[in-house]
């Protein structure tokens, strides 16, 4: 009986531990999707930064064209044009960098969902063990009870009863020793 309880004890520690383990992995998870949501805000500000300088260049180069087409004032071309490929490289790079945290989100989340799926097997797996250690326990009841039983038939079998002054004797007894008669 010491080894069930042992082993129930046990049970309870490991199942409190895993629970507080993942209550431990949300309140980080909810942590990093808190850190998640500020990354994403200056992410959006370093896009809108980006798109405004393109659009600028953009501009900066229109306006350059054309005034080399109608004025023929020169402009250095490759100058723009490597500064309108530097900002397109960085836009490209927020993108895969945006891709990149997402996945990683993904990741967490089917991380805690399996901590939160074996903590529930874990449960359940105790709830059984619990009922069949509680059937366990009703049988070496029965069993318990079945052996008094025995145990007091056999006692029984064991005596003879006086047939004149009704004295218990231990069976095998020839003569009653409180009134004299002879047995059997
Ligand atoms: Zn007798």
């Amino acid at each position: 009986m010491s080894d069930f309880f042992d082993k129930l004890a046990k049970q309870g520690k490991e199942l409190w531990e895993s629970a507080v383990s993942t209550a431990s992995e949300l309140a980080e998870s909810a942590k990093d999707t808190a850190n998640d949501l500020i990354d994403q805000g200056k992410d959006k500000a370093e896009e809108l930064k980006l798109k405004g300088q393109q659009k600028d260049l953009f501009t900066k180069l229109g306006e350059a064209v054309f005034n080399e087409a109608v004025n023929g004032e020169e402009f250095d071309k490759d100058a723009l044009l490597d500064e309108l490929k530097a900002v397109a490289a960085s836009l490209v790079s927020l993108d895969e960098k945006r891709a990149a945290a997402l996945a990683a989100k993904e990741e967490v989340k089917a991380a805690a969902e399996e901590v939160v799926d074996a903590v529930e097997d874990a449960v359940e797996e105790a709830k059984e063990e619990v009922e069949e250690a509680v059937d366990t326990v009703g049988e070496i009841k029965d069993s318990i009870e079945e052996a008094i039983e025995s145990v007091e038939d056999k006692a029984e079998e064991a005596t003879i009863t006086c047939p004149v002054c009704g004295v218990v004797l231990p069976a095998g007894t020839k003569v009653c020793p409180v009134c004299g008669v002879e047995l059997e």
